[in-house]
């Protein structure tokens, strides 16, 4: 295929999202000399920023914090001359650059052009959706332990949710809150073997089992907290100051709702090589449709999005080999 013409402005890749997927696929593509553009959100940052101990990364045997284990990650990928924007994207949108079809990415700082996308804009946590959640939050109701644990230092608070972010934020709480109260919908937890035994060896940590949280109640800030027994619909009040809740991940994929498939779960759909549907979109880390959200899967996807997207690049501009 014939060398083809594009305008000199024109990135071969521009990835969206700054978190431990997108910071490996910039790693990828920098280091295979592809001319990439990591844009980061400026009013957003990646969820693992703020765990406070990661503990199963490979080669990382003492627990990192999700805030330097990112560090180093942009660290090894500046060494390869990453190139990085810190701006609000607000839409994706088809282009044609001189004959060759692309992207253009549009943000609050002006507009830019690739033949490739990697989406890797992450997710957010899932509201309870209850009354007092939207009031109280920041006054009380929060979804950051790592964040706001410092503010319960001996005080009563309740975590919602049985999975592994909330058994884990828990224990982390327990350095500050003289009590944790897990309220979970179910009887058994879903957090991995070693969490849960921590949790309920915890003697600071109490379960609520089978019970749902009705309300979050409070003046100035919160004052208790409302469960109902799910067997029996009994509703009584927990008193705490703090709710800290995580029942599980809402992927951020609205930039691409409409253009490419996503999941009834509102995940991208991609295939083995982290392709969407659309060609030259790609795709990796929490934003996708998968089981195993952890920040060596992130990474993983983050490598085989920017393989992928390198090999569809040359592809188009006829230097394939
Ligand atoms: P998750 O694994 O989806 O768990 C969500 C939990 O919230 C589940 O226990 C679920 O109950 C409960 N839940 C969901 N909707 C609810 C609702 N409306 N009301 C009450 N409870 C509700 O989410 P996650 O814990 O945030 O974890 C997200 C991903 O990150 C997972 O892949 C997880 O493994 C990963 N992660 C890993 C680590 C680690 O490896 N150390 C740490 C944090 C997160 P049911 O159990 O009844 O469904």
């Amino acid at each position: 295929m014939a060398k083809k013409s594009i305008p000199e402005s024109v990135y071969d890749i521009i990835i969206i999202g700054g978190g431990p997927a997108g910071l490996t696929a910039v790693l990828y593509a920098a280091r295979a000399s592809v001319k990439t553009l990591l844009i980061e959100g400026a009013s957003t940052v990646s969820q693992i920023t703020t765990t406070d101990a990661i503990e199963n990364y490979p080669g990382i045997p003492e627990a990192v914090d999700g805030f330097e284990l990112v560090e180093r990650f942009r660290k090894q990928a500046l060494q390869f001359g990453l190139q990085t924007l810190s701006t609000d994207v607000s839409a994706v949108e088809k282009a044609d650059w001189e004959g060759t079809p692309g992207w253009t990415v549009k943000t609050s700082d002006g507009v830019h052009g690739a033949l490739a996308l990697i989406i890797a804009t992450g997710a957010q946590w899932r509201k309870l959706d209850v009354p007092g959640e939207a009031a109280f939050t920041g006054r009380g109701v929060s979804y950051c332990a790592t964040c706001d644990a410092p503010f319960y230092r001996n005080r009563e608070v309740v975590v919602v949710g049985g999975g592994n972010s909330a058994i884990q934020e828990a224990i982390f709480l327990t350095r500050f809150a003289h009590k944790v109260t897990i309220v979970h919908r179910r009887g058994r937890l879903r957090a991995t073997g070693i969490l849960q035994k921590r949790a309920l060896a915890n003697p600071r940590i109490t379960m609520a089992w089978k019970s749902v949280v009705a309300e979050i109640k409070g003046t100035d800030g919160v004052e208790a907290v409302a469960i109902r027994d799910v067997d029996t619909g009994a509703v009584r009040d927990i008193p705490a100051h703090g709710i800290f809740i995580f029942i599980g991940l809402v992927p951020n994929t609205d930039l691409v709702r409409g253009i490419v498939p996503l999941a009834k779960n509102e995940a991208i759909v991609v295939d083995r090589e982290m392709a969407t549907a659309v060609p030259g979109i790609f795709a990796c880390g929490d934003c996708i449709d998968k089981a195993l959200r952890q920040v060596v899967t992130a990474c993983g996807d983050g490598a085989s999005a920017a393989y992928s997207a390198q090999l569809y690049v040359e592809e188009l501009k006829g230097e394939a080999y």
